[in-house]
């Protein structure tokens, strides 16, 4: 049996999409190339971590902003959008008054769930927790109104960061600040969601169901065109030897 030494929000639901793009990045190591909303999205969010630990948030943007387009470089790819757009959304998250020292950034937690069925404890990260305010902060960029309160509510990781947020600080969180940047326009907006008990216990019947198929090696693919390693493999499958008509029914 292979050491899966913990899980991860985005590694039940990666699982729970597609049981072979699951095995390709946590069995297989496979690393998926990057894209640009994956790099800006890394880069903001080290701008927003040097924020909030008093640092110089600019320079620490400018400096992630060319790393990243350095890596994606590698690949004949640029990092959109561009500085500008970034330091714009970055004033923007300022000029609302959410900048500044604020609480501890990147804050990491170990959960165990209440289950039996899973040996191994939940690792995370939550962007901003500002236990003072009773509150966490969850950064989000995205080139379209995709997110909403409703989607935000479903979302398992609301539900694990709220319940880990409990077990490190001993108080309920009073409420997520979900804060989206877009980057087709200089918008940001905060979305307020309360985590529930009920989203929980869900994401603890699906780490259940994970645990489940992986120990009993289910990796199978889910088939779908837009799916990376399914694709993947369809485009993998090879031609064949060339046979003519006559040599196959010889
Ligand atoms: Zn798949």
């Amino acid at each position: 049996m292979f050491p899966l030494k913990h899980l991860s929000v985005s590694s039940v639901q990666l699982y729970l999409t597609c049981h072979a793009a699951w095995k390709a990045r946590y069995i297989d190591r496979l690393v998926m190339p990057s894209n640009p909303p994956m790099a800006f999205g890394k880069a903001f969010h080290a701008a927003l971590e040097a924020e909030h630990r008093g640092e110089n948030s600019e320079r620490a943007l400018i400096a992630a902003w060319n790393a990243g387009d350095a890596d994606l470089t590698a690949s004949g790819q640029t990092l959109r959008p561009g500085k500008a757009h970034a330091l714009a959304l970055l004033d923007e998250y300022k000029a609302r008054g959410l900048g500044g020292k604020l609480g501890e950034p990147e804050r990491k937690f170990m959960l165990r769930l209440l289950t039996p069925s899973v040996p191994v404890m939940v690792l995370g990260y939550i962007d901003l927790v500002v236990p003072e305010r009773r509150r966490f902060r969850e950064f989000k960029t995205t080139s379209a109104a995709t997110w909403t309160y409703t989607k935000i509510a479903l979302e398992r990781q609301l539900a694990v960061y709220g319940r880990a947020y409990q077990e490190l600080y001993h108080h309920r969180v009073d409420c997520a600040e979900y804060v989206i940047f877009r980057t087709d326009i200089v918008q940001v907006d905060v979305i307020e969601a309360v985590p529930s008990a009920h989203g929980f216990r869900l994401f603890e019947l699906e780490a259940e169901a994970m645990w489940q198929g992986v120990t009993a090696g289910n990796f199978e693919g889910c088939g779908r065109q837009n799916c990376a390693v399914c694709r993947l493999h369809v485009d993998r499958v090879p031609a064949g030897p060339d046979v003519t008509w006559g040599e196959k029914f010889a």
